[in-house]
């Protein structure tokens, strides 16, 4: 085991000030992931600070208008049993308990949740193969590799991985954003501009660098919120994580589509909306299921799948007709 010191901060602004100036610094809160990291050697911090005790991260707040704001730091288990949470927005709640295990959503945080590493066997392989995400410009092992879980949307010959997230799918579908807090005060970043594409830069999974710290996830209010629904496939039921997810949200007047928001997991390096289905699929009856299947597909028309994920392209469609469809039974 790689071996590193451990403190734990006590305010916000000294953890953050702490972070911004040494590199070797890593943030740790539940460490189901991070911990992961360090035996697999993917990363070799020399010095974690414990962001557990810092004051009122851990809040999960109902706004008086519909909206949310959970802190970074409030469990998985205890957001996903949050009455208002399962009554405004039951994606998120069922994206939380379709992920990890039981005892790992007691530990881990929302936080990060967000911030955790894809799950690319080469990325987390000890033997250090080339992978550009662990060690840059070392290749892609993946590319002409085994990538039966990896990419079928916005990747690179760079990294074909995905954000192994469930969380970030349905706070993608809901236009969340994430509040950060810098060296240079708080800023609040749209969540589709927090996770990114790989680019030539697979290294950096977000927008984030260093010194930020994820204060709380805030969900506006939406009428579409109510009525949403998380659906995932895997390879197996009891934990795992995603093959192809949909997080779906809509509003309908009698059973046509008023409006829509849909976004998929484990397609992406990041967590993928269907924006082109969402326009298309406005106004259509929900019983119409040719039309809705033909109103999907639009967005599949830039899907690039590899060698061994050919199968996801007509999965993803299916898992988002299914999630559409019983989101709507829920309006
Ligand atoms: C066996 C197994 C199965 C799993 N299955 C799933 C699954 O099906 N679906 C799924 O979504 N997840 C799954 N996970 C991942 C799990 O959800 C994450 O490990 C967990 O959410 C990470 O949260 P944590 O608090 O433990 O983060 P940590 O491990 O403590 O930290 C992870 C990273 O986030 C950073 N970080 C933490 N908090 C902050 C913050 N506030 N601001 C900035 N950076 C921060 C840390 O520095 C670190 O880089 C699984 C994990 C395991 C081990
Ligand atoms: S897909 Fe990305 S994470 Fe996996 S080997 Fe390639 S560069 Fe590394």
């Amino acid at each position: 085991m790689h071996p590193f010191g451990l403190s734990r901060a006590d305010d916000a602004a000294t953890a953050i000030a702490a972070h911004a100036s040494d590199p070797h610094l890593a943030f740790i809160a539940g460490g189901t992931d991070l911990l992961g990291l360090i035996k697999d050697r993917a990363a070799l911090p020399k010095h974690l600070l414990d962001i557990n005790g810092l004051p009122e991260m851990a809040h999960i707040e109902a706004g008086p208008d519909g909206g949310l704001r959970i802190g970074a730091l409030a469990r998985m288990s205890d957001v996903a049993a949050d009455q208002a949470v399962r009554r405004r927005f039951p994606v998120i709640a069922e994206a939380l308990l379709s992920s990890a295990s039981g005892q790992l959503r007691n530990m881990a945080s929302i936080g990060g949740n967000l911030m955790q590493r894809t799950r690319c066997a080469y990325f987390r392989d000890e033997d250090d193969v080339p992978c550009n995400k662990r060690r840059p410009h070392s290749g892609c092992s993946a590319f002409d590799g085994l990538n039966r879980n990896h990419a079928i949307f916005g990747w690179s010959e760079g990294c074909v991985s995905t954000n192994p997230s469930d969380l970030a799918v349905a706070l993608a579908a809901l236009d969340a954003i994430v509040v950060v807090r810098g060296v240079t005060g708080d800023r609040a970043i749209p969540f589709a501009d927090f996770h990114r594409l790989p680019g030539d830069t697979a290294e950096r999974d977000n927008a984030l660098g260093r010194g930020d710290l994820i204060i709380a996830i805030e969900v506006p209010a939406s009428v579409e919120g109510r009525a949403s629904h998380y659906l995932k496939l895997r390879d197996r039921q009891s934990y795992e994580f995603a093959l192809v997810s949909a997080a779906a949200a809509i509003a309908i007047d009698g059973r046509r589509i008023r409006s829509v928001r849909l976004a998929l997991g484990g397609v992406a390096h990041k967590p993928w909306r269907l924006s082109a289905a969402e326009a298309s699929l406005r106004g259509l009856s929900l019983d119409d299921s040719d039309k809705l299947r033909a109103a999907i597909a639009r967005s599949f028309a830039e899907a690039r799948p590899l060698a061994h994920n050919g199968f996801k392209v007509e999965l993803a469609q299916r898992v988002a007709l299914r999630a559409l469809k019983t989101a709507g039974d829920r309006a």
